[in-house]
């Protein structure tokens, strides 16, 4: 074996692709998993040919005469270990492959003109990744047409940061089904196809109507966060194109492994590392893909002058992550919706819970038109691999109980107030809270996406700060539970829920209602 030194290790500007590992000139892609594990992670890349790669803690480094480097100068600017993160964040979300094709496209001799770097870029958060996103984009006085359910990290940037310090003015709009289902019911007479078209319609006047000459971003995240409700990406990205606005998706409740947007149209995907991503609940980081050369340039401008990147360490653990990002996935996938169909299928009917949130779930004859399109969407938002990779498992868009799609899963439990407005008082958790501090194995924490299972009550955590009308225009109140299911025996997460739902619902003052709300939704 020939022995590479870190010196054939390339500069930013020419990251090498990981197809030529072998020395093949154009082998097949591989597969998602394969480019989990091996781009970025090259050996010949280390020193020592290692098969995991060197974390390199130099803040600067030799220069062979002025200006005469390795490609890297100062850590801040280019740092090998961050750089191999970001190339195979770029192969996951499939930005480098459309890269290359856009390059092309350009006229853009990739190996010697392209000095962009990879496709993605990395962060020291989430929260960093998008402040990046909107100050490129929309820069002074721009507006943002924004989901509702945006992560409040997210708002709060677009309305107490980018608002008053740059002028930004950002529109919320609500881009689901529901939302539609909101507006009144089906024409009687009309074919599906029809109706299907017009419910699409109705999504995209939405969206047009809050979009003005100065709209410089439409922002989404999908499925969005707690109620996990879902945007049509591709609907998105066709009203986006036809106005020339660039779409980001917020990618990081499903991550790579579930969706890739940018296969789905979108322009930029963000995403917090700190969830999926890393998975292990023990490094903060944030991430950027996209395939468009003259946004790539601004973000990494950005990314330097900011100086928000990840330290080589936290870089590394969450290339080792990555390694492992397939079967985790897959893992909470299943989970979650073994624990969405016991809440539907027993939670419901024996009146401890109601309306169970997961995308993937069929509710059979209760099934209402948004559910039904909500779950569709789900199925056609799926990453090819992870499609194949469902269907490999036997499930189909229509299979009975539904088909995994992600780890999430919201639902409310029965509390025994009847009146939604009570609801809204931050008295009224005592039940909710009961069952999140009889849990044994969910462990009350916000946050999401490691291997251990969590449990939170929205309304007094991670949307504590939402505004409270704003929040009951969402649907959250004192009864909404979030989980993030980790990967775990199953039995053990289901015993866990069901005696501490019992407990919580059946005990104290709190009787379940024997009235109220519907029962399923
Ligand atoms: C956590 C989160 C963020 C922010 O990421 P940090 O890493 O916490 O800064 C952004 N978007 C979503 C959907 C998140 O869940």
């Amino acid at each position: 074996m020939t022995f590479h030194s870190a010196s054939t290790a390339p500069p930013s500007s020419s990251p090498p692709s990981a197809a030529t590992t072998n020395g093949a000139a154009h082998p097949p892609p591989h597969a998602f998993a394969t480019r989990a594990i091996h781009v970025g992670s090259e050996p010949h890349l280390s020193a020592a040919n290692g098969v995991s790669p060197a974390i390199d803690l130099s803040t600067t480094y030799l220069q062979n005469g002025v200006g005469n480097t390795k490609g890297y100068e100062y850590t801040r600017s280019s740092n090998p270990t961050r750089l191999a993160l970001e190339r195979v964040l770029a192969s996951l979300e499939g930005a480098d492959v459309l890269l290359s094709a856009n390059l092309q496209q350009e006229g853009v001799d990739e190996a010697t003109a392209w000095e962009g770097g990879p496709a993605a870029l990395a962060f020291a958060s989430g929260s960093a990744a998008t402040a990046t996103v909107v100050s490129a984009l929309a820069g002074n006085g721009g507006h943002i047409v924004s989901v509702g359910d945006v992560y409040g990290g997210t708002s709060r940037f677009m309305l107490k940061v980018a608002g008053p310090l740059s002028g930004v003015q950002t529109t919320f709009v609500d881009m689901s089904y529901y939302g539609v289902e909101k507006d009144g019911e089906g024409i009687e007479s009309e074919t599906d196809e029809k109706r299907r078209e017009r419910e699409d319609q109705a999504i995209v006047d939405r969206v047009e109507r809050a979009i003005r000459p100065e709209t410089k971003i439409i922002w989404a995240e999908t499925p969005t966060n707690p109620m996990l409700s879902l945007v049509p990406i591709r609907l998105l990205a066709s009203v986006a194109a036809r106005h020339s606005i660039p779409l980001v998706i917020d990618n990081t409740f499903s991550s790579p492994a579930f969706a890739q947007p940018l296969l789905l149209g979108a322009s930029v995907v963000v995403a917090s590392s700190t969830k999926y991503l890393g998975g292990h609940s023990d490094v903060l980081g944030g991430m950027i893909a996209t395939p468009i050369p003259s946004l790539l340039s601004k973000f990494r401008f950005l990314q330097n002058a900011h100086g928000a990147v990840p330290s080589p360490w936290d870089s590394w653990l969450l290339i080792r992550s990555l390694k492992t990002l397939t079967l985790r996935t897959r893992q909470h996938s299943l989970n979650g919706l073994a624990v969405a169909r016991w809440l539907f299928e027993v939670g419901v009917p024996q009146r401890l819970v109601r309306d169970v949130r997961y995308p993937g779930l069929h509710r059979g004859a209760h099934e209402s038109r948004a559910q039904k399109r909500e779950r569709e969407l789900a199925w056609e938002h799926l990453s090819p691999h992870a499609r194949k990779w469902v269907e490999q498992q036997g499930y189909r868009v229509d299979s009975p109980g539904g088909f995994p799609s992600g780890g999430m899963v919201s639902f409310h439990i029965r509390s025994g107030v009847d009146d939604r407005e009570k609801l809204q008082d931050p008295e009224a958790t005592g039940v909710a809270e009961r069952f999140l501090e009889g849990l044994g194995l969910f462990v009350l924490a916000e946050s999401l996406g490691g291997v251990e299972s969590l449990a939170e009550l929205p309304m007094k955590m991670t949307h504590g700060g939402v505004d409270p009308s704003h929040r009951a225009s969402l649907g959250i109140d004192a009864e909404l539970i979030r989980l993030s299911v980790g990967i775990e025996d199953i039995d053990d997460l289901l015993r866990d829920l069901e005696t501490s739902l019992h407990h919580a619902v059946s005990g104290g003052s709190g009787k379940a209602s024997q009235d109220g709300v519907e029962a399923g939704q």
